[in-house]
């Protein structure tokens, strides 16, 4: 009996001791420190330590990367892998690696030289190992020079001798004929080669309008010129009635006014004006006496022919009485009046 009270006093002491253990009343808070620093080639170590009970546990720190030097310790040639060697600095841990093999060398002689029209040969040789392989030269093709033997014109074919500067072939090339250059005809001038000055049909000819200026290049056409024939002005002419003289007219100035009209049927007529400035010299009535003075004229063309003639008339005046651009005579004719002709006037005494 007393052995069991015992056991049962020394179960109550331990109980609570042995479960506090087993079953911690907080959760552990664990502070880290690396207690051995890693290198390349060892591990390192890292504890965990709670900061309330000490609990603690380890983890392990994988070790670093080398620091490695390169150096070529076998250099690649033509016949054979080179080599690599990398080393740490650290450790001195070492590893290899293949550089792969290098080009031939070749050098290269012409064993046949390419000729204009021939293809050539190279032969390569591998200076390292002796290695040798033949190429092709692509024949040159030649390099000709030209010279014109014969030129070429609007409508004849010309020549040219082309030689090889290399291998002195020649040969002759039609060089074609170039055709004209041909400038378009205008009103005054037919359709003509800038280069032979071979004509093609002719001159288009002026196209008046109303104000005697050509539609297509603006040239003054239309104009007809009336020129006096004989003495320059002034003039007396005289006026008679069988035989006797009437009157008598200085005549000082002269003009006139060409225009032209159209009829229904598309022909064309011209009506002239003729305009006289001067001044009754003599009256067979008397000085007191007014009358018109008759003046006499001819219209010639270049020709020398008469196309129009007639008398023209003063204004009712006395002796000593000037008239000025009187319009004496206003007349038609169907002639066909030349554009930019000159025409001639002949003042003639009336009888
Ligand atoms: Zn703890
Ligand atoms: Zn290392
Ligand atoms: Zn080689
Ligand atoms: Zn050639
Ligand atoms: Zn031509
Ligand atoms: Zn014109």
């Amino acid at each position: 009996m007393k052995k069991t009270i015992i056991i049962t006093l020394i179960l109550c002491m331990v109980l609570p001791v042995i479960l506090s253990a087993c079953t911690p009343s907080h959760e552990h808070e664990y502070s880290t420190e690396i207690t051995k620093q890693p290198t390349c080639s060892a591990t390192g170590i890292k504890t965990y330590t709670c900061t309330i009970c000490k609990d603690s546990y380890t983890e392990e720190i994988p070790t670093t990367e080398h620091t490695l030097t390169e150096e070529v310790t076998l250099k690649p040639t033509c016949e054979k892998e080179g080599v690599i060697t990398k080393t740490c600095v650290d450790c001195g841990y070492s590893e290899k690696e293949a550089i792969p093999m290098a080009e031939h060398e070749y050098k290269e002689k012409i064993t046949k030289k390419a000729t204009c029209t021939k293809k050539g040969t190279k032969t390569l040789t591998c200076s390292v190992c002796g290695d040798t392989k033949k190429e092709e030269i692509p024949a040159k093709g030649h390099n000709f020079n030209e010279k014109i033997t014969q030129k070429a014109t609007c409508t004849k074919a010309g020549k040219k001798t082309l030689t090889c500067k290399n291998c002195g072939l020649k040969k002759t090339e039609k060089i074609p004929a170039k055709g004209h250059q041909w400038i378009n005809a205008t009103c005054t001038t037919a359709k003509k080669c800038s280069v032979c000055g071979k004509k093609d049909g002719k001159a288009l000819g002026h196209i008046p309008n109303d104000d005697g200026r050509c539609t297509r290049c603006g040239q003054e056409v239309g104009l007809i010129t009336i020129k006096l024939k004989g003495k320059a002005l002034p003039r007396t002419l005289t006026c008679s009635d069988w035989g006797t003289i009437t009157t008598k007219t200085l005549i000082t100035g002269f003009d006139y006014k060409v225009e032209m009209d159209e009829y229904d049927n598309g022909h064309f007529y011209h009506k002239i004006t003729l305009y006289f400035t001067g001044e009754k010299l003599y009256d067979r009535e008397g000085s007191g006496y007014s009358r018109e003075c008759t003046i006499g004229y001819k219209l010639y063309d270049s020709d020398g022919y008469m196309i129009a003639s007639g008398n023209a008339s003063t204004a009712d005046i006395k002796e000593g009485e000037k008239f000025r651009d009187w319009p004496g005579s206003e007349f038609y004719t169907e002639v066909k009046l030349i554009r930019g002709g000159t025409y001639t006037l002949e003042l003639l005494d009336v009888r």
